[in-house]
């Protein structure tokens, strides 16, 4: 556009050019409809960007009103998932919708899926939202899951044969980045369990899961449209601390045998899930060889961030590409890359003093801070990727960085 043209703004309102919809499906939405994410955190914010970036607008709804991806919205609602009346408003601006995190209340995600699309599904929601109901439904499907065993009640904590020591104590709903797990080395550590879930008025049911020594952890993004199509990501190495994830490298360094099976796998579970939309297969790989799936994620993940920087199509444009009906986008990956996670006050290091426009002029080195006003113990204030032309290019420079944070 010449400087000073007029804005147009024909693609703000819900109509469409003729040479764009000629070239989409019956069911794609139009450039300039309003695409509906619950959720505001800083997946919902990426979301937001690329919908915009696809030519649609983004209503955001989240009960916290300082969830960052409010501020990107064109639509932003501030109001519990619970509220009736913002449910009918919602479901009347957008056309379809998606959420960002699993924990959405399920009678939220049916009353809108009853109106509009929703992907991935309520349905889907429901099963992969509860930890327990999403590793009966794995391992009915065949799919390989650590030996587990349910808790419905405290005084039944028991530790079967089947399930051994060590193991780990882990809430069905609302645990993430570690957080509402608890293990036990010993039977002498069951009375201590017990006492510290009452102190904390944790509430049932609970799954008990058989602690694994892992040789890696990794984790495949699989996207599957409403037309069936799907694309499958690289594999990715991710290193945990303290339960949350702090490094994804990509590619993952295994054997290319491994890789492939631990892709089979991811497309195993999303056929089984039948599943419409971005999915996050998170898998423990055995020092045989084997391969155990942790979790499943509906909704792109922390670990496929790299794809923003790294791939031709990231993750999230992919859920607006799924969302709005439209083409799958190429999960091809460019180059190798490592992403590193700022975590609490990891953020006030990394930009402090010269490291910031140090970090801003290293090759390669890509920053995304979330806009999160408040640093907290343990909370995803941004991440860095690094861009390699060589794996071990991208490596070396994000192991000096992470070296940095201390
Ligand atoms: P989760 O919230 O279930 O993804 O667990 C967070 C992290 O705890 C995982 O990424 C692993 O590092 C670790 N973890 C979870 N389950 C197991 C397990 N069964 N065996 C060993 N480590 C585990």
């Amino acid at each position: 556009m010449s400087e000073g043209a007029p804005v147009r703004r024909q693609l703000l309102v819900p109509t469409v050019p003729s040479y764009v919809a000629s070239r989409l499906t019956p069911h794609a939405l139009e450039p300039g409809a309003m695409l509906g994410v619950l959720g505001g955190g800083q997946l919902g914010a990426m979301f937001a960007a690329a919908t915009r970036r696809l030519g649609y607008r983004v209503a955001v709804w989240d009960p916290d009103p300082e969830a960052p991806a409010l501020r990107q919205a064109d639509r932003a609602i501030a109001r519990p998932f619970s509220d009736a009346a913002v449910l009918t408003d919602f479901t009347r601006s957008v056309s379809a919708a998606t959420y960002e995190w699993e924990n959405i209340p399920a009678a939220t995600a049916s009353a809108i899926e009853a109106i509009v699309p929703l992907r991935p599904s309520a349905r889907t929601l429901a099963t992969i939202q509860n930890r327990l109901d999403q590793k009966t439904f794995l391992s009915q499907h065949g799919i390989p899951v650590a030996p587990f065993a349910a808790i419905r009640i405290l005084s039944e904590l028991q530790v079967s044969e089947t399930v051994g020591y060590p193991c780990l104590c882990k809430t069905a709903t609302a645990g993430y980045d570690g957080k509402g797990q608890w293990r036990l080395e010993t039977p002498r550590d069951l009375d201590g369990v017990r006492e510290e879930l009452t102190q904390a008025g944790a509430m049932g049911p609970w799954v008990l899961e058989r602690f694994l020594a892992f040789e890696k952890e990794l984790s495949v993004l699989v996207v599957r449209g409403a037309d069936q199509d799907h694309r499958i990501y690289p594999v990715v190495e991710n290193r945990h601390e303290a339960g949350i994830l702090r490094v994804t490298r990509v590619p993952a360094v295994v054997d290319r045998r491994v890789a492939e099976r631990a892709q089979q796998v991811a497309v195993a579970v999303v056929d089984a899930l039948g599943g419409v939309g971005v999915f996050c297969v998170e898998l423990f790989l055995m020092p045989d060889g084997g391969l155990f799936v942790n979790e499943v994620a509906s909704r792109p993940h922390n670990s496929g961030h790299y794809t923003l920087d790294a791939c031709t199509v990231s993750q999230f444009e992919q859920q607006v590409r799924v969302v709005g009906g439209l083409p799958l986008g190429e999960a091809r990956l460019l180059c190798p890359a490592v992403m590193i996670n700022l975590i609490g006050d990891d953020v006030l290091r990394a930009t402090s003093g010269d490291r910031l426009p140090n970090l801003l002029r290293m090759s390669g080195a890509k920053l995304h801070l979330y806009g999160k006003r408040e640093v907290r113990v343990g909370r995803k204030m941004g991440h860095v990727t690094f861009l390699g032309e060589k794996p071990d290019d991208a490596w070396t420079a994000a192991g000096a960085f992470h070296a940095g944070l201390g």
